[in-house]
């Protein structure tokens, strides 16, 4: 088999398999679609089991950001690298700088980020040999922790849901499940706390769970129980996949919107599920796009009040995906889809129009 015969190959306009012998680096980029700019998407560092894997996760990667660049009204194209292998055992300066070499070779067509396994520190190394990086720390003239702007995005993504749903996106009394107060999790809880929302808080890590209780009068619960309280949202902040055939039939919230990524175990399916149990799903690529929107304004500019006004549209994209999905008969997840890939096409068409470069 080919890499072109791959299930998740679907339209990809280029894939790169990079190895550096000295340091060990094997690396892939795919880049998925540059219709409406250059792919930026993070690189993903993982000891994946074999190559297959690890073409597998880059393809599915850097299509979704296609996606969710697109949905996102930004002028971005979708791309992902993988590194293949264990960062406490293969990341140093050399090792980064030898991936930034590889991004370097691709001209802008890729801009890289951070993602699972790889840091801000890794990307400060990857700046020596590349400008397409992003994600880089403040200090150095990068956007800094996307977290509170991911949290803000999700926060206007459940007021959109709210809206749909009761009439009004007030916040007073609502009642959310936020499962994982991490990163995100904890500026979201913040925010609905300072709203008026009634927080009721899931996470292994007892240490966060006690602070949410502590800043946010938030009421611990067990995994066992959150799934089927009755609440008004709930909200995932944790992992993926917590949307599945176990979890369906237990939930009583008539919202699902939270900044998890790949939220549906299997997407078609689990979002059919949604539809039919009544519940409406802020489909996961739209509401957590805030980090994206962060960094994107590394590569065109715009200080952060341009990044809060692009992330409060969050609220506006996602109540045209819920109206879009009521009309059309289809899911929200299908809806979101839709409404990218319209926008792919006609702005594409656009630059039928010709000009001298
Ligand atoms: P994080 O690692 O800081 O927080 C995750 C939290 O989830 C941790 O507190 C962890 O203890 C908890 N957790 C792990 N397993 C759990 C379980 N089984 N049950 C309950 N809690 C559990 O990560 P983050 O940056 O806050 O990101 C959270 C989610 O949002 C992830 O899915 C991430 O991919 C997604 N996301 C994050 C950003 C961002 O800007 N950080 C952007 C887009 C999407």
């Amino acid at each position: 088999m080919t890499i072109y015969d791959a299930v998740d190959f679907d339209k990809h306009e280029q894939v790169v398999f990079c190895n550096d012998h000295a340091t060990g680096l094997q690396a892939i980029i795919a880049i998925h679609n540059t219709n409406l700019g250059p792919a930026l998407g993070g690189t993903r560092f993982y000891p994946y089991a074999n190559t297959d894997d690890a073409i597998k996760d880059v393809l599915r990667l850097s299509k979704g950001m296609t996606y969710k660049a697109a949905v996102s009204n930004l002028n971005l194209g979708g791309g992902k690298a993988v590194i293949i292998g264990d960062p406490k055992k293969l990341a140093s300066e050399a090792f980064f700088r030898a991936f930034g070499r590889f991004v370097e070779g691709l001209s802008g067509r890729y801009i890289t980020a951070e993602d699972v396994g790889t840091n801000t520190r890794f990307m400060e190394w990857v700046s020596q040999e590349t400008e397409y990086v992003t994600g880089i720390p403040e200090y150095f003239g990068g956007s800094g922790d996307p977290s509170p702007v991911t949290a803000h995005g999700t926060f206007v993504g459940i007021k959109a849901a709210l809206k749909k749903v009761k009439g009004k996106d007030s916040l007073k009394n609502v009642k959310i499940a936020v499962q994982g107060i991490g990163n995100v999790g904890y500026y979201l809880c913040k925010e609905l706390y300072e709203a008026g929302a009634k927080l009721y808080v899931q996470d292994i890590n007892k240490e966060a769970v006690k602070r949410a209780v502590a800043q946010f009068k938030a009421t611990e619960v067990t995994e066992d129980k959150l799934y089927g309280l009755d609440v008004d949202v709930y909200a995932p902040c944790a992992l993926g996949a917590t949307i599945n055939d176990k979890t369906i039939p237990k939930f009583k919230c008539p919202i699902i919107a939270g900044a998890a990524n790949n939220q549906l175990a299997i997407a078609e399916k689990h979002s059919v599920a949604l539809k039919k149990a009544g519940i409406l799903y802020a489909p996961d690529y739209v509401i957590n796009a805030g980090g994206l929107i962060n960094v994107s304004a590394e590569v065109y500019g715009g200080g952060h009040e341009h990044v809060m006004a692009q992330v409060d549209n969050i609220y506006n994209t996602l109540l045209n995906i819920f109206d879009t999905a009521e009309k059309e008969k289809i899911t929200t997840h299908a809806a979101a889809n839709r409404i990218a890939e319209a926008r792919i096409k006609s702005v594409s068409a656009v630059k039928n129009i010709y000009l001298e470069e």
